[in-house]
């Protein structure tokens, strides 16, 4: 089931998220619903909390190879509970979005690879480096988890540019609450 998504100016985007104690038939069914989202997006990433539920799970498409073909072979990769460590010191900047804060683009530098350590759906602590797409994909959901977004990471002057949109998505998008 394709789940509602929270904007930006939803209180729960800045909200820390509560680690999963045990992997249940409701946290397996949320994770199939975020995937069924994030894809009805066309996103790259999802996590919890912008489907409206804050706790320590985020998915993530982890392309081979960042060509059409590779993106569209993609697999989706689950992370419950992650935690980041070994940041990379070679770092490269994109131009990155969220699905959460539409029409907003800003440029961020993050660390080429990272390692993950987190369990996936059957329970099982797994730890991989992830480097170039994964890894800054993975990066930018874990700051969700942690109730951060990608523009607390742009410079001033671009915080800035964006400033007008944020107030316009808040307004627009948060109607309903
Ligand atoms: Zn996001």
């Amino acid at each position: 089931m394709k789940l509602h998504l929270c904007y930006y100016g939803n209180p729960i985007l800045r909200k820390k998220t509560a680690p999963v104690a045990e992997i249940t038939d409701e946290i397996r069914q949320l994770v199939r619903d975020m995937e069924e989202t994030m894809k009805a997006h066309n996103g790259i990433g999802l996590a919890a909390c912008q489907v409206g539920h804050a706790v320590a799970v985020c998915i993530i498409l982890a392309p081979h190879e960042d060509t059409e073909e590779g993106w569209a072979k993609a697999p989706t990769r689950v992370f419950i509970n992650p935690k980041l460590s070994d940041p990379s010191l070679e770092t490269w900047t994109y131009n990155e979005g969220c699905l959460s804060i539409p029409k907003v683009r800003g440029l961020v530098t993050r660390p080429m690879s990272i390692t993950v350590t987190a369990q996936n759906l059957d329970g099982t602590i797994c730890t991989e480096r992830l480097t170039g797409w994964p890894a800054r994909i993975c990066m930018h959901e874990n700051d969700h988890l942690n109730g951060v977004l990608f523009i607390d990471r742009i410079s001033d002057r671009e915080q800035r540019l964006v400033e007008p949109l944020l107030k316009q998505i808040k307004k627009e998008f948060n109607k309903l609450m």
